[in-house]
């Protein structure tokens, strides 16, 4: 393995190449996933799930023999009524199928411009959640310490209701069956750009599942939601946190801000093991927010999130996808960072020149030729200051009102 990464002449401003043995862990990857797609023209657009993966291939990052490319499944109507309707189940088969009166999607939220209808939608979303049931069987038999369900993430989907690109909410099965086979207390952590809404609301009353979720301000962006003040419910309250941020937020404080809370939300709840939303659309170059992040960003949250994982929970992570909308400059490069950084394995700057090559034919756009973004390239925002000082207030907020509602809280805190 070492002889073929050094080999590389992308790879050889990278000195650490030859170190170290990567986690074991499985990347769930199979072309039948870019079924999942609404329209040719519609924004999320699995071509982002195939630049990836060829980009950490290209990399040399599953050549270890620790690591594993996995298939998904197609996740059966019993594990999907996990926390879906039966009705919203049937009515998503037979729209996909032309089996059912497209004039009635409105209800199930389908048939809009987020979520038209498309054939095979039925298989296609079962497919995505099936990637994520094995991300999580994979981690939670032991079998690996962490996985990335690359085409999963589908946080906005609800019991029975399609939201923001969302059918079937991967992660939120994936949860449910982790709670019914293991009765493990799980961490959900989303750093999309958007509000985890979804999953925040399936699991509302629930303490053993903890929602983390940091996102743009609803006041700007969709979905509208996910403030400080939605809590839980119920027994579950205090087990929904929310750090919303200022349009513009830059890694600094986006970094500050996480990096001061999930420590101690940690401690507090105990997990077994977190599962990872790794949405990256929070990119300044994501066309539909308005946040200023870098690819620092992305590695550094999962290296922090992999320190509290470590402490916590074995270092266990079951990792998502999620939104990414930048689709040739941004997702590849993130995604190969994240999956670099779960799998803690040292990775070049210069892009793959073969990466390149296969690519800049199909691109509408000169592809970038580095991994990471220099941090001269997008210069700061004028509203600096006022945005730092707004998101640590939200945090001082949170911190006052959520933290002493978790059981497991204390004054060492
Ligand atoms: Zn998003």
């Amino acid at each position: 393995m070492d002889q073929h990464r050094i080999g590389r002449d992308s790879l050889a401003d990278d000195v650490d190449a030859v170190s170290g043995a990567a986690v074991p862990s499985a990347l769930i990857w199979d072309p039948a996933l870019t079924a999942y797609r609404f329209r040719p023209d519609h924004p999320f657009n699995p071509k982002r799930l195939e630049l990836a993966v060829s980009l950490i291939e290209a990399y040399g990052l599953l050549d270890d023999p620790g690591l594993q490319l996995r298939p998904p499944r197609v996740a059966t109507d019993e594990e999907l009524c996990r926390v879906h309707s039966p009705q919203f189940v049937e009515a998503v088969r037979r729209l996909g199928t032309g089996g059912a009166d497209p004039r009635d999607a409105w209800k199930w939220g389908l048939g809009t411009d987020d979520n038209p209808i498309f054939e095979g939608m039925h298989e296609a979303s079962a497919t995505v959640v099936g990637g994520t049931l094995v991300a999580a069987e994979m981690v939670m038999s032991g079998e690996v310490k962490r996985s990335f369900s690359i085409a999963g993430g589908l946080h906005h989907g609800h019991r029975e209701r399609a939201s923001g690109f969302c059918i079937y909410d991967d992660l939120a099965v994936a949860i449910a069956w982790i709670r019914e086979q293991y009765g493990a207390r799980v961490m959900y952590i989303d750093y999309d750009a958007h509000h985890g809404d979804g999953v925040q609301q399936i699991f509302y009353a629930d303490p053993n599942v903890l929602t983390l979720s940091i996102h743009e301000s609803g006041r700007y962006i969709f979905p509208g939601t996910g403030f400080p003040d939605e809590l839980g419910e119920a027994e579950g309250y205090g087990y929904s946190l929310n750090l919303p941020v200022e349009p513009f937020t830059e890694d600094d404080s986006w970094l500050e801000i996480y990096g001061q809370l999930l420590p101690d939300v940690a401690a507090a709840f105990r997990p077994d093991v977190i599962v990872l939303q790794n949405g990256c659309d929070a990119h300044v170059q994501d066309p539909l927010t308005h946040l200023r992040c870098t690819t620092r960003m992305f590695e550094e949250t999962v290296r922090l999130t992999r320190e509290i994982a470590e402490q916590h929970c074995g270092g266990r992570i079951i990792a998502t996808g999620g939104g990414g909308y930048a689709v040739w400059q941004v997702v590849p490069r993130a995604w190969t960072l994240v999956w670099a950084a779960l799998t803690e394995q040292p990775v070049g700057d210069a892009l793959p020149r073969e990466w390149v090559e296969q690519w800049q034919g199909l691109a509408p756009e000169l592809l970038p030729n580095r991994l990471r973004d220099s941090p001269e390239a997008h210069p700061a925002t004028p509203r600096r200051r006022e945005m730092e000082e707004t998101n640590r207030a939200t945090l001082a907020t949170l911190r006052r009102t959520a933290l002493p509602l978790l059981r497991g809280w204390g004054p060492g805190f």
